[in-house]
């Protein structure tokens, strides 16, 4: 029987990326291998539960959703999250996972809408973005910057035109670090640098500060 450990199943509105605002279920595995300074899910580095897939898939059936999201942590710490993924997919869910970019995203099923961080110097942990996962990446998969300073917004700028991200992936997103720089600002270098990204707040902070269940 695959087993996965799990820190929470919930159903909230979904706070960031393309999704922003639709009800959705999260499945939030435990672990993480990174310590991002900014961390806001440190309480899913360890603990949580033994579940089974079908424990899991009944689970997420009783809140009858279109939109599933496998965060963490990080949720391809653990291997059996690709048989999760696909099995979430055969039951015709919408799926999403949230990825730290320090995993190898290649397994994944392509149904699924990888959203891959590229970690930027500020967070810490930019040395751990696996950079053979880019060209992984498809027309529906999105990549995220949480930006902490103007020297991370530089660097992110540099990565953009780079690797050419607007042009692999559906959204690239912009988020400013919560508390770490203002939100206008960002938005502002936004505009005046006239940036092919997609602002955005996260939009479960605003509304339940860090609780988690949310
Ligand atoms: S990758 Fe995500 S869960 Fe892991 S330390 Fe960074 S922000 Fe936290």
């Amino acid at each position: 029987m695959t087993q996965l450990r799990i820190t929470e199943i919930f159903y909230s509105l979904q706070g960031e990326a393309r999704t922003i605002g639709l009800p959705t279920v999260f499945v939030r595995l435990t672990g993480c291998p990174l310590r991002c300074q900014y961390c806001d899910t440190a309480y899913a580095f360890s603990g949580g539960e033994m579940r089974s897939i079908d424990q899991i898939l009944a689970e997420v059936a009783s809140y009858q959703p279109r939109y599933i999201t496998v965060t963490g942590g990080e949720p391809l710490a653990q291997p059996n999250c690709q048989q999760l993924l696909t099995a979430l997919c055969d039951a015709g869910y919408q799926v999403s996972l949230e990825t730290s970019g320090a995993l190898d995203i290649a397994g994944v099923d392509p149904r699924v809408s990888v959203v891959m961080d590229l970690k930027t110097p500020d967070s810490g942990e930019s040395h751990r973005n696996l950079m053979a996962n880019i060209p992984h990446l498809k027309p529906d998969d999105q990549i995220k910057f949480v930006i902490c300073s103007r020297q991370d917004y530089q660097w992110a700028r540099l990565k953009l035109d780079e690797l050419q991200l607007a042009e692999r992936v559906g959204d690239v997103l912009f988020s400013p670090s919560f508390n770490q720089i203002r939100p206008s600002e960002l938005a502002d270098w936004i505009v005046e640098d006239r940036l092919p990204v997609r602002f955005q707040l996260q939009l479960h902070k605003l509304l339940w500060a860090d609780e988690p269940g949310h």
